[in-house]
Formats: structure tokens, C-alpha cells, sequence
């Protein structure tokens, strides 16, 4: 029997018209869990690097994590991976909400899509019944406006329904998939959904799944429960107030944005305003906040309830996502009333929020400086907030300027030239990264930057302060009751970060530290996406209920798999090697591995090489970031390594090495 997950996937393919119940094999998920994990092992077999984003060959997967649907609070995300056009990389964003529960209970782990349909089609699994039907209505609908057509049509309000808006449709190359209360936006994996032909995918599952052991389970989810409760009541003393607690990190609760306002940038990634927070902004965004919030929602089964509905005069009320609350605002240089009006109908052309804000800013720096002209902008409003919504429907519409700006600030400015290549500086592996524009380069998050391919900072920060805080006294305090640590030395580590001094950045925490704790950050991320939780509730806040010491119980307990946390640690190691084969074999390389150009003042070259030098050795990878043979081997990837030799991407013999892998020891 199989527990947690169901044991089948689904697989479509759009140009037959074909649709498959598949049986998968569960030695894959000892080897790689489920979610992201066995995601990339598909990927890595079905798609390979001749495979372009927009290829009928490339395959679109909407995962289920390996925990989603049991009792664990705040396991329900959806993980879905494909051929990014943006980087030409792999992409694996997530969503909560709903979906992924609604699938399992559907009787399915992932759903697999493959080929174009010629027409725009959805498709509707209702348990064992799934139909490809025409969409040929929703065309041009918004991916919100969409899902409600949809439930109505099926007369099915409790389908949960992933739909895409005009900038799927358009192929724009920041389109995201909407579901509700979420959406997978990064990597423009709704331009691949668009490209297919596909608009939505409903689902509604009435089934149950099967646990190991029921009664061990629940009272694991009780005691984070409890935990969660303990958390809400003693929020993080020392640091701002939207990382003292848990969930989103932009909770729609939170009032005070002094933080953000004044440490991130505004405008094109270009501008900090120190001075920003006065109590007369503060007291108008407060307004505006009460005003505009109705109220609070949670995605399933997660007590947090980290979104709001919002409501603003002449606009749909909507879902507001996370940091989309500031982003089209401090890009604009405007406020948050603006901010609230705008992300409306951002999120119904279903677009990233990070994304979205930087290309219309980016655009208007051009123009500014006369890279871009008013023949490029033909009647384009005077304000700037006039002229973010001209942008915004331009660029889903791919009209004029608009159809450049649709594929990015970095595709963009290579095919506007004049030198506004300079322009699109807040890129990592050409895509948009959060504005931050910091003095001292920081080497954790030099080497997060660097090496991460989530391509977004968020999914890989963490579990580590981001700053140290200013009194010993205050270290000590903060390290006592910190059980999340997979290692006490952790403890230390923090406790002697100074402000100023031998002990500060950038050269504290040494070069060796930063390797452990960038590993252990991105470890927790990787887990995460395997399982299906929500960053809020582990990989991203301080001290979260999940942590290495009782996520391989939940694992044991949920899915019946024999875990243990160096095991656990070997599997996120395994898929997280395999992420970075999949793009190795694209031509990711050392040199795409930098932050964004104007994110640290004062750089440190010797000692970012350094960084990278040992972060590479540490991880198993040689010079250029690639993984030895000897690493892969040690993963049971031997089969990654083969590829390699053929491709010529690893030439050197290394010889066979004699030691038995993490994988023949759990097969025996
Ligand atoms: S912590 Fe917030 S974002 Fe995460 S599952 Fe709960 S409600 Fe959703």
C-alpha cells in the first residue's frame, strides 16, 4: 500500500488529445520524495536540453508534495516545474492554496502535461473522470474571472482551479498561474501553460489517502500546533516586526513597513528613501490598509492566515499576494493605495510581482534617458501611476513596446540595445530579483544569490538572522531555546557575529561558515518543496515549527517511508544535485553565478571568488560549478555522470570509486 501519496500520476498530452492513469514506482520517492524531487528526476529523463521552453517536448508537471493532503498544518503546496523561458533554466515555483490537496484527494500525485493543444482548452479531473474541454470562452478572461466561469460551467463550487490570465495566453515571459488565494509565478512557467494551448485545470477529489501510522501523525500536527500558538504569543525580539513571527513574510496584518520601505529600492531597483516612514505615511497606509483589507484568509489547513481579501472602491475584490502589496508601489514611486488598485488587475493578467513592476520601471528608465522615445510610447500618460497601467496592459497584450517588455528586462534590453543592457542590473540568471540596494557585501547572501536556482532570495533565505543582533547579551538570549539548528555549532556561530569589528561582514562568518549555513538554508527550502510545506511554516522564518529534528517523523509516520535526518539531508542533497544537473546540462556555468550587479556598494572580489571556490568544494562541484563524478556517484546519480561524459561536460577520469552511495543503502 502507499501511503501519503497515492502512488499514480497523470499524464496528458495536448496534441493527441490522450489522457493516462499512471502508476509510478515508489522506489523513486524513497530516492527523491515527491514534489520537487521526483519533478526533476522527470524532467531530467524526459526533457532534455535540446528542448526548448516552447517545444511541444517540454513538459509542464503540477506536483503534489510528498506530505500534501495528511493532517501536517500548512502542507499544500503545488509545485510545478518546466523549461523556464525567462532563464531557459529549470523552473519550480510554488502555490498554496487549495490545489494540491484537492488532487490527492482526486487520486493523483502529479499531473504531467505534454504537447500543444490547438485550440485553448481546460481540463476538469473529477476523481477517476478527467476531460480535456474547450475553452474557447475564457480566452482573454482573467485568471480569478476565469476560475469562477469554471466552478459555475462544472457547477462544481468546490473544484479548485488553476487558471492562467491574458499574460499566459500572450507568452508573456513573467506570466504566472493563478489559483485563488496563490499563485506559482516565478519563471514565467504561465507562459509554458499558454504555450500549450492549456487555460486551466480544475480539480475536485473526494477520496481518501492513506497514512503509516494515523495516531503518531496527529499528534506530531498537534504538538506544531501548539508550537505555532507559543510562536504567535512571543514574537522574535530584535528584529523587524515581519520576521518576529510566522507565515508570509508580508503578512496583510502588519502596518508597520518602515522596514521595507526604507531598506528595499524604489524606482528601478535604483533608489533607497531612508526617510520615507514619517507617522503621516504611516498613519495614511494604515488608512489605507483598513480601508482596502476585508479580511483575512488562510490557505488549507494552516491556521495562519497570512492573505487578505481586498476591496478597493471601482475594483474586484481580489486576493493580495505576499510582497505584491509594495512592489508595483515603491517601483512606481507612488503608495500603497496605488499598490492595492494595480495588483488587482495584475493578478487577474496573471503576472509576477516581482517581475512585472521592475520591467515597467526599467521601461520608464529608458525612456528618461532617451533609450526609448515617445515614438516607442505613443500615448502614454504623464504620471507615473497613469503610465504603470498603460504598461501593464501593453505588456500582457504584447502591443508595441509591450511585446519587447513581455519577455523580460534582460531579453529586452539585448533587443532594444543603445546600451540598455545597463539597465537590467537587477537580474540573476537574467531573471528579476527583489530591489535591494545594500552597502557591505553580506557573503551569505553573496553565496545565496550565486548559487541559487529558485532564482528567487526568498526561496532560499532562512532559519539564519539575517543581521547580527547588537548586544552579546541579546545572542545568547536569541540561541537558548534555538532547537531548529541542525548542529549546536550554529549556536556559536551566531552568538559571535559582531556588528563591527573582526567579527562582521564580510569576512564574518568566514568563508567556511557561510558554506555551512547557505547549505543548511537551502536545504530546509529543498525539503520543503519535496514534501509540499509552506516556506512560512519552515525553510524561511526563524525558529519554525517544521525543522531537520522532526521532519523525518513526519515522513515516517506520514508516508511510511524509514527516515532518519542524515537520510532526510541525503535525499534534499540528491534532487537538490539534480536540479543543478538539469541545468548544467542547459550550460548553466560559473559565470552565470552572480548576484545582481548593483546590489552590494562595496564588493570584495578575492574573497567572492573565495566564497564560491570552497561553497563548490563543499557541495561536491568542481570549478565551474558542475557536479564531480565522484558526488554524483556518491548520490546514486551515476546515471547523471554518464550524461555528462557523453556530452563532454565532464571529460576528466576521476576513477570508479569504491564506496558504496546513500542510495545502494537504502535499497538493501
Ligand atoms: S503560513 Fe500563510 S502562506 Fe503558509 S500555508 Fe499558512 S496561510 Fe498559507
Amino acid at each position: 500500500m502507499r501511503y501519503a501519496e497515492t502512488g499514480f500520476n497523470l499524464e496528458i498530452d495536448l496534441s493527441r488529445g490522450n489522457i493516462e492513469r499512471v502508476e509510478t514506482d515508489p522506489r523513486e520517492t524513497e530516492l527523491y520524495l515527491g514534489g520537487l524531487g521526483t519533478n526533476t528526476k522527470i524532467l531530467w529523463d524526459r526533457v532534455p536540453p535540446e528542448v526548448e521552453p516552447f517545444s511541444s517536448d517540454n513538459l509542464l508537471i503540477f506536483s503534489t508534495g510528498l506530505l500534501c493532503g495528511t493532517s501536517a498544518p500548512g502542507c499544500n503546496r503545488t509545485i510545478v516545474s518546466t523549461i523556464s523561458p525567462q532563464t531557459l533554466l529549470m523552473a519550480y515555483s510554488m502555490m498554496g492554496g487549495f490545489w494540491a490537496p484537492e488532487l490527492k484527494y482526486a487520486g493523483y500525485d502529479k499531473v504531467i502535461i505534454r504537447g500543444k493543444s490547438p485550440n485553448l482548452v481546460y481540463l476538469w479531473i473529477n476523481n477517476d473522470k478527467v476531460e480535456i474541454r474547450d475553452a474557447s470562452h475564457l480566452q482573454g478572461k482573467g485568471a480569478i474571472e476565469t476560475a469562477e466561469l469554471i466552478t459555475q460551467e462544472l457547477k462544481e463550487p468546490k473544484a479548485q482551479v488553476s487558471a492562467i490570465g491574458l499574460a499566459g495566453e500572450n507568452r508573456v515571459y513573467f506570466a504566472s498561474i493563478e489559483q485563488g488565494r496563490s499563485s506559482a509565478s516565478r519563471g514565467g512557467i504561465g507562459a509554458v501553460m499558454g504555450d500549450k494551448g492549456l487555460k486551466a485545470i480544475a480539480v475536485r477529489g473526494t477520496k481518501d489517502i492513506n497514512i503509516a501510522r494515523p495516531a503518531e501523525l496527529m499528534e506530531l500536527c498537534n504538538e506544531v500546533l501548539k508550537y505555532i500558538q507559543v510562536r504567535a504569543e512571543n514574537p522574535i525580539k530584535g528584529v523587524p516586526p515581519i520576521l518576529a513571527g510566522l507565515g508570509s513574510p508580508q503578512e496583510m496584518a502588519v502596518h508597520d513597513e518602515e522596514w521595507h520601505t526604507t531598506n528595499f529600492a524604489w524606482g528601478n531597483a535604483r533608489y533607497r528613501k531612508k526617510d520615507y516612514w514619517t507617522e503621516e505615511v504611516a498613519k495614511k497606509w494604515t488608512e489605507s490598509l483598513e480601508n482596502a483589507r476585508e479580511r483575512f484568509v488562510s490557505c488549507y489547513n494552516c491556521p495562519m492566515k497570512c492573505g487578505a481579501t481586498i476591496n478597493v472602491p471601482g475594483v474586484p475584490t481580489y486576493m493580495m499576494k505576499c510582497y505584491s502589496k509594495l512592489t508595483y508601489t515603491m517601483a512606481a514611486m507612488s503608495d500603497l493605495d496605488f499598490g492595492f488598485r494595480i495588483a488587482q488587475r495584475a493578478t487577474e493578467y496573471g503576472v509576477d510581482a516581482f517581475s512585472t513592476p521592475q520591467t515597467m520601471a526599467f521601461a520608464l528608465e529608458l525612456y528618461e534617458n532617451g533609450i526609448l522615445t515617445d515614438q516607442d510610447m505613443p500615448g502614454m500618460p504623464s504620471d507615473s501611476e497613469g503610465r504603470f497601467f498603460w504598461l501593464l496592459d501593453r505588456i500582457v497584450r504584447r502591443e508595441g513596446i509591450g511585446d519587447v517588455l513581455a519577455n523580460g528586462t534582460y531579453w529586452a534590453a539585448q533587443q532594444i540595445g543603445k546600451g540598455a543592457e545597463a539597465y537590467a542590473h537587477n537580474n540573476i540568471k537574467k531573471h528579476e530579483q527583489l530591489p535591494l540596494k545594500l552597502g557591505m557585501l553580506n557573503p551569505v547572501y553573496f553565496l545565496m544569490y550565486c548559487t541559487g536556482e529558485k532564482i528567487n532570495i526568498t526561496q532560499i533565505e532562512g532559519q539564519f538572522p539575517q543581521a547580527p543582533f547588537p548586544t552579546r547579551e541579546q545572542r545568547e538570549a536569541f540561541v537558548k531555546d534555538w532547537i531548529q539548528v541542525p548542529d549546536e555549532k550554529f549556536k556559536q556561530y551566531f552568538v559571535d557575529w559582531e556588528l563591527r569589528g573582526e567579527n562582521s561582514i564580510p569576512y564574518y562568518p568566514t568563508v567556511e561558515m557561510t558554506c555551512e549555513i547557505v547549505d543548511w538554508q537551502e536545504r530546509m527550502h529543498y525539503i520543503d518543496d519535496a514534501l509540499g510545506m509552506c516556506a512560512g511554516l519552515s525553510s524561511f522564518p526563524l525558529k519554525p515549527p517544521y525543522h531537520i529534528h522532526n521532519y523525518p517523523k513526519f515522513i515516517s509516520s506520514g508516508a511510511g517511508i524509514d527516515m532518519d535526518e542524515a537520510k532526510l539531508s541525503q535525499a534534499a542533497k540528491r534532487y537538490r544535485t539534480l536540479v543543478r544537473a538539469v541545468n548544467i546540462r542547459r550550460g548553466m556555468r560559473r559565470s552565470d553565478e552572480k548576484p545582481p550587479e548593483d546590489h552590494w556598494k562595496k564588493r570584495f572580489p578575492e574573497l567572492e571568488a573565495q566564497l564560491l571556490d570552497e561553497y563548490y568544494k563543499f557541495k561536491g562541484w568542481n570549478h565551474q560549478g558542475i557536479p564531480t563524478k565522484e558526488s554524483l556517484h556518491e548520490l546514486g546519480l551515476d546515471y547523471v555522470s554518464e550524461d555528462f561524459l557523453q556530452r563532454g561536460i565532464l571529460t576528466d577520469d576521476e576513477g570508479i570509486p569504491s564506496k558504496e552511495t546513500s542510495a545502494e543503502k537504502e535499497k538493501k
